[in-house]
């Protein structure tokens, strides 16, 4: 997957997307990322990219045709148009679904917004969808692009060590993942569950999925409706959700 971020702080951006798993992908090319500097697309000598906005108000808006040459730019190194994104508080909230949605893209483009935001015509025009990050608002686009690029490259084939490392976890299939433990086996007065130490697979997974939907119930009770349940399950799940508010 090749994702591309339009921003004003490329190096913002870029610091964060070169550490720890991301930045091996990039390496060992499992994972393409390029930041563009939008003020490279600015066309008067002291490279603006914002102007005040018609009808007044505060603040500062992000004119549209930057943006839209640097776009175009990034269509003409990529083989398919990438999905542009707008980094907005007005999307929709992101969620892991969204991000197995996203998975099937080969480009992605990410705009970050600065100011006030960004001209509306630029966003009818180009903007194929706008995602947030939770509904309070940052002063830039910068934070909500890393986390959704984060997010979307741990499911791109290669850049974890087994798609299992994701599937696993919470939210993939609709709960939250179960307990997990390590060395020593007491700590203070607390015991590793027995289970966990018995080489028993069978046993260690049923009781992971039943930990799994157990403090989904305590935790998460909204996710339960959405998650994907056997009839028993379910029944259990009811039970704790009943044992819970006792
Ligand atoms: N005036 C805009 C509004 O009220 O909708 C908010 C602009 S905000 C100060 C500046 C930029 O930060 C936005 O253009 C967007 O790119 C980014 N941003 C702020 N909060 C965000 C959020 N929750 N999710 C995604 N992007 C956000």
């Amino acid at each position: 997957m090749r994702i591309d971020i339009i921003t004003l702080f490329p190096e913002m951006c870029e610091a964060v997307m070169s550490e720890s798993i991301i930045g091996r992908a990039r390496k060992s090319g499992a994972l393409e990322v390029n930041c563009h500097q939008l003020r490279d697309f600015a066309f008067d000598k002291h490279r603006r990219v914002d102007d005040a906005p018609y009808g007044g108000g505060m603040g500062m808006l992000m004119m549209a045709e930057p943006i839209a040459l640097c776009f175009e730019h990034i269509c003409e190194q990529t083989s398919t148009r990438p999905h542009f994104i707008y980094m907005s508080p007005q999307g929709s909230v992101l969620n892991q679904s969204k991000l197995k949605e996203l998975a099937n893209y080969d480009n992605v483009c990410l705009l970050c917004g600065h100011y006030e935001g960004v001209d509306e015509r630029l966003i009818e025009e180009y903007i194929d969808e706008e995602i947030s990050i939770g509904d309070y608002v940052l002063t830039g686009g910068e934070l909500p692009a890393v986390v959704l690029a984060d997010a979307l490259a741990r499911m791109v084939p290669g850049v974890l060590s087994s798609d299992e490392c994701f599937e696993l976890e919470s939210h993939y299939n609709g709960l939250l993942e179960y307990p997990q433990y390590t060395r020593p086996a007491q700590w203070h007065d607390r015991a590793v569950p027995e289970v966990l130490m018995s080489g028993h697979h069978k046993n260690i997974e049923e009781f992971r999925r039943r930990e799994a939907i157990a403090r989904t119930a305590k935790k998460r009770p909204d996710l339960l409706e959405k998650a994907e349940l056997t009839q028993q399950e379910r029944r259990f799940a009811a039970d704790c959700l009943s044992n819970s508010n006792k």
